[in-house]
């Protein structure tokens, strides 16, 4: 039986005076992939900054492994277990690909055990190993997202959010990306919640899927079943 590592109830977000969520549910099971499906400005990347309430004003509650987070603060978030690698991969470009690692660890009390984490993070991302003191600011966009993901996994996150890992990226580079996040996924037991505007990508890695239309779910289930699904097909499969 899977349980729910992350349970959202009534979400609502806002910027000012644009509401953006309407009041939404979702639920992320432990040790799954879900996949948030939308077209441009439904609300996915908001979804994710309203979950760990970045530069976004929220209502609703939001639980995590039981817990209540709705009213911490985006640190407080990430120190319990919420890693999130936001659109524009948030990298510090002056820094070296090493430096913005160790900032990773930022969220964690108890630094201890942070050299076994990069080295667990250069075991799935080999090229960071080679790029580790070159400046961030000068790796391809396939590093930099690289560099973004394996920042998020220094901070030991139960449950990682991933903003549109695929963007602006060569489909080989992005097949290598999604294949690591899949071993990820299953071997390091981090639960994904995924924003994709590639739907067929997004399927293929997850789970169970969401679609929101402006702020709304307005289809939810497993993958199989949405890769099936008429409207899913013609609108964002392409067929
Ligand atoms: P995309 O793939 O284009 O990023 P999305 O589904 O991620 O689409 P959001 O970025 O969440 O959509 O945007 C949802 C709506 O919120 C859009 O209408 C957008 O214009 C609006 N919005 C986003 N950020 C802000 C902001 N900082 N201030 C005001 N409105 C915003």
């Amino acid at each position: 039986m899977t349980t729910n590592l992350l349970e959202v109830r009534g979400l609502q977000a806002r910027y000012g005076p644009t509401q953006v969520l309407q009041g939404m549910d979702l639920d992320v099971a432990e040790g799954q992939v879900t996949a948030l499906l939308g077209a441009n400005g439904a609300g996915k990347t908001t979804t994710l900054r309203a979950l760990c309430r970045f530069m976004v004003q929220t209502s609703g509650s939001v639980t995590l492994a039981g817990e209540r987070i709705d009213s911490r603060s985006t640190e407080q978030i990430a120190q319990l277990g919420v890693g999130h690698v936001p659109d524009g991969r948030g990298t510090f470009m002056g820094l070296s690909t090493e430096e913005n690692l160790q900032l990773g660890a930022y969220v964690r009390h108890n630094r201890s055990g942070q050299a076994e984490d990069m080295e667990r993070v250069y075991h799935y991302f080999p090229r960071l190993r080679e790029r580790a003191r070159q400046q961030a600011g000068t790796l391809s966009g396939g590093e930099q997202q690289m560099l973004a993901i394996g920042r998020a996994l220094m901070g030991r996150p139960r449950l990682l959010l991933l903003d549109e890992p695929s963007f602006g990226l060569a489909p080989l580079v992005v097949r290598d990306i999604f294949a690591i996040m899949r071993r990820i996924n299953r071997e390091e037991k981090v639960s994904i919640l995924l924003v994709e505007q590639n739907a067929k990508l997004a399927l293929d890695l997850a789970d169970n899927a969401y679609l929101l239309e402006t702020g709304r779910v307005v289809l939810s289930g497993p993958s199989a079943e949405m890769q099936r699904n008429d409207a899913v097909r013609r609108a964002y499969l392409g067929e």
